[in-house]
């Protein structure tokens, strides 16, 4: 794997380990007041492996809890196990901020956290596995973590390496350490970037958000927007806001819903209603982004026909009415040409006039194709031909092409309506001479060629068929 010199020559520089400081060996003392035992040594005896001592009787909440309780002295909740317990261990990982050689620095730590049966207490066991170098975008390992999998505690660290894989074990931490952050990053490309806020705003997800803060923290806009109070928006998506200029340019709102945009730290798709609606009301927004399933486009789509405001006003008056369902209504007022007044956009309920739309767009729809038949009909009807026993003659009409398709149960009708209205194909149906009502034949002819010719059930056609059809296929549809 090739590596950059600027990076090779700064894991040469930098110290391949340092002392646990005090400061960050009290840090891991709060989160392990969590990872403690209490040791049942008799009936209703208990030992505190946190502050270890001795609780007789029922505990506070036996009832409540039937494996876990909690220690009457330091009143944290342990779970419960029995004095003969030989192997029990928590391990978890930590992160830290640091400076090395005014590079920033993610460093992560295991803590190997076992039960010590012999003297009743947990012992950590607290290593430096990886480091995270946010200005090269590199993952760095020790002789700790040589897969970027398991970590070996036992290891003493020889030499640092990028690590090329997807990465699984600093993805995730317990906690991270920010007491210093503002003097860490000091002289670092993050110097202005109020780190500690957003770290701690995404406290609840621990879960790659390292990663998330320092790849967006490259945009020029993440500073300006976690400053504006903008949370969302700078952890969401800051490359949509880089535009510089106005307030207007970069948000696309004026900057009078500044104050409203910070209380409810808008998030985009708040944020892209809001320049729709033009009206500061997080209610209204948050209902129009539910009825619409966030599918902004929909919505701006709505917003050409009907002001939004009203729309949401509308929507709550009405059973399960969503963008999607009024963006068809709309459509079928456009194919029947209703001409869109207040009444029609609003009707008094949404749901009759919807499925009355339905109907009467299949039936302007039904009427037009059969229009388009009756011209095809015409066309074609040149191309009649009969002798003394059969006939065939184009489809006339819709109602023609549905009968053919009930007496023969085949699907020219629900398949081939359209492609003969429009040109694309022609249908043909064969009858005896005798009896011009009963289907027997149904034939499509493409480019002057029998494509497809079925009875019944698309069963074959008999010879005296086949001869008709070929010297009509010859004669008239080739006569040239
Ligand atoms: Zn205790």
């Amino acid at each position: 794997m090739y590596i950059k010199k600027e990076i090779r020559e700064f894991i040469e520089k930098m110290p391949r380990e340092t002392k646990l400081s005090k400061e960050w060996v009290n840090f891991i003392k709060q989160i392990d007041k969590s990872h403690n035992l209490l040791i049942e040594h008799g009936k209703e005896e208990y030992e505190c492996t946190n502050c270890g001592k001795y609780s007789y009787g029922k505990l506070l909440n036996s009832r409540n809890y039937r494996y876990h309780d909690i220690c009457r002295f330091c009143g944290k909740k342990y779970e419960i196990r029995r004095s003969n317990l030989k192997n029990y261990f928590f391990l978890y990982n930590l992160a830290m901020v640091d400076n090395m050689n005014n590079k920033l620095i993610i460093r992560y730590y295991e803590v190997y956290r076992r039960y010590n049966y012999k003297i009743r207490r947990f012992v950590n066991s607290i290593v430096e596995f990886a480091r995270y170098v946010p200005e090269f975008d590199v993952v760095l390992l020790n002789d700790r973590c040589p897969r970027g999998q398991n970590i070996y505690h036992d290891e003493k660290i020889k030499k640092w390496r990028v690590f090329g894989g997807k990465y699984y074990g600093n993805n995730s931490y317990k906690s991270i350490y920010l007491k210093d952050i503002d003097e860490k990053k000091k002289g670092t490309s993050y110097q202005y970037i109020p780190l500690g806020d957003v770290i701690n705003h995404l406290e609840n997800i621990k879960f790659d958000s390292l990663y998330r803060v320092f790849r967006l923290a490259k945009y020029n806009s993440f500073e300006l927007l976690i400053k504006a109070g903008l949370y969302n928006l700078a952890l969401e998506c800051p490359e949509r806001f880089n535009e510089n200029g106005s307030f207007e340019k970069r948000f696309g709102v004026c900057k009078h819903f500044y104050k409203f945009m910070q209380k409810h730290d808008i998030s985009y798709n708040e944020l892209f209603v809001l320049r729709l609606t033009q009206k500061p009301n997080i209610e209204i927004i948050r209902t129009l982004l539910r009825i619409s399933y966030s599918n902004l486009d929909d919505l701006k789509k709505a917003s050409s026909y009907i002001n939004l405001v009203d729309l949401e006003k509308y929507s709550k008056k009405q059973t399960r009415l969503s963008i999607q369902n009024y963006l068809d209504y709309i459509d079928n007022l456009e194919r029947m040409g209703v001409p869109l007044t207040k009444k029609k956009l609003l009707p008094e309920n949404f749901t009759i006039a919807h499925n009355e739309s339905v109907e009467k767009v299949k039936i302007v729809e039904n009427e037009l194709l059969n229009q388009k038949i009756i011209q095809r009909y015409k066309q074609l009807e040149k191309n009649k031909y009969k002798n003394d026993k059969f006939i065939i003659r184009p489809a006339k009409s819709l109602n023609d092409m549905k009968d053919e398709a009930k007496q023969q149960h085949n699907c020219v009708y629900t398949n081939y309506s359209e492609k003969y209205a429009n040109g694309k194909t022609d249908i043909y149906f064969l009858r005896k001479l005798k009896k011009p009502k009963e289907s027997l034949v149904t034939v499509e002819v493409l480019d002057g060629k029998i494509r497809q010719k079925y009875q019944k059930r698309n069963t074959a056609t008999n010879r005296n068929q086949n001869s008709f059809l070929k010297l009509w296929e010859k004669d008239i549809l080739n006569a040239a």
